[in-house]
């Protein structure tokens, strides 16, 4: 048993849900996670994943059992909320209304966004629409159910590379509800300093101006292959890319992070079996959690 200290930062990561949505709990467990985060349905396909009523109950059971912390719904890829084809539009919607409602029926805090792509054209255009798609999501789920849009890298004209399109959108909607995560890596490729205090105060006084800290939600911790301002969406083991162990240092010593669950998304250290990693792993929680215990205790 492990039990999780008031306002402590927790350290999770994404674990797979497959062969039943309450077998993630017990990978969750198996690194040591303090939080997990799940795909309720296949990342890459529009055609929703059925959950029982029985295997929902059983997450619960299990994450009840298990005094794990936060649970996050990662939303499918393949949405994009300002899209100019009506039909994926409505799919859109649909994916995150799913994953809302799977999410509260494991008890999920929330389900993360990438809220889609502007094609290069900027937010203005596609402002109104997204506003009320999102509008419309929250309109048809629960109310005791988070949706964070996620910070992006900039790659394919991302929307969130920069935080004033997500301060808008927050703005826009005008809902308790709808709330941000922040992506290390992400931020970190769209421009955003983080390797040092002086680089992380200045860029969370930035996410204050444009968003607020207190629509922070959750906090994907993952390192970047991509130098500073790189705008390429890609992840690296804790403590071996460009923001290091002295910015994950900074990063989790900033008041702003106190209290979030950092869920990690990394490729993962190799093994005989995975040359190239099986995703969030012992090494990286453990990476992760030594960190905490010496800036955040
Ligand atoms: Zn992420
Ligand atoms: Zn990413």
């Amino acid at each position: 048993m492990t039990t999780t200290k008031a306002g402590r930062i927790q350290i999770g990561g994404h674990v797979s849900s497959s062969g039943g949505i309450f077998n993630a709990v017990t990978r969750a467990q198996e690194i040591g996670a303090e939080a997990l985060q799940i795909f309720v349905s296949s990342p890459q396909m529009w055609r929703a994943t059925a959950h029982t009523a029985e295997a929902t109950a059983k997450f619960r059971e299990m994450h009840a059992a298990a005094s794990l912390g936060e649970v996050w719904v990662h939303n499918i890829y393949l949405a994009n909320l300002a899209t100019e084809t009506p039909e994926q539009l409505e799919r859109s919607i649909g994916s995150v209304v799913n994953a809302l409602t799977v999410g509260a029926a494991v008890g999920a805090q929330g389900v993360v966004l990438h809220t889609g792509s502007h094609h290069g054209q900027g937010l203005a255009p596609f402002l109104d629409q997204v506003r009320d798609a999102l509008k419309a999501i929250l309109d048809t789920t629960g109310d005791g159910i988070t949706l964070a849009l996620e910070t992006m890298a900039g790659q394919g004209g991302s929307i969130g590379k920069e935080f004033e399109e997500l301060g808008a959108l927050l703005r826009a909607v005008d809902s308790p509800r709808l709330q941000v995560c922040l992506d290390t890596c992400h931020t970190f490729a769209a421009g955003y300093e983080l390797r040092t205090p002086e680089g992380v105060e200045a860029t969370m006084r930035a996410f204050d101006d444009a968003i607020g800290v207190e629509h922070l939600a959750v906090v994907h911790a993952n390192d970047s292959k991509t130098p500073l301002g790189g705008l390429r969406d890609r992840h690296e083991n804790i403590g071996d890319g460009h923001i290091g162990s002295d910015g994950f240092r900074a990063i989790l010593g900033h008041p702003a992070f106190a209290g979030k669950a950092f869920l990690l998304e990394v490729p993962g250290l190799p093994t005989e079996a995975k040359p190239k990693g099986d995703g969030p792993d012992v090494e990286n929680v453990n990476r992760l959690k030594a960190i905490r215990d010496e800036v955040a205790p």
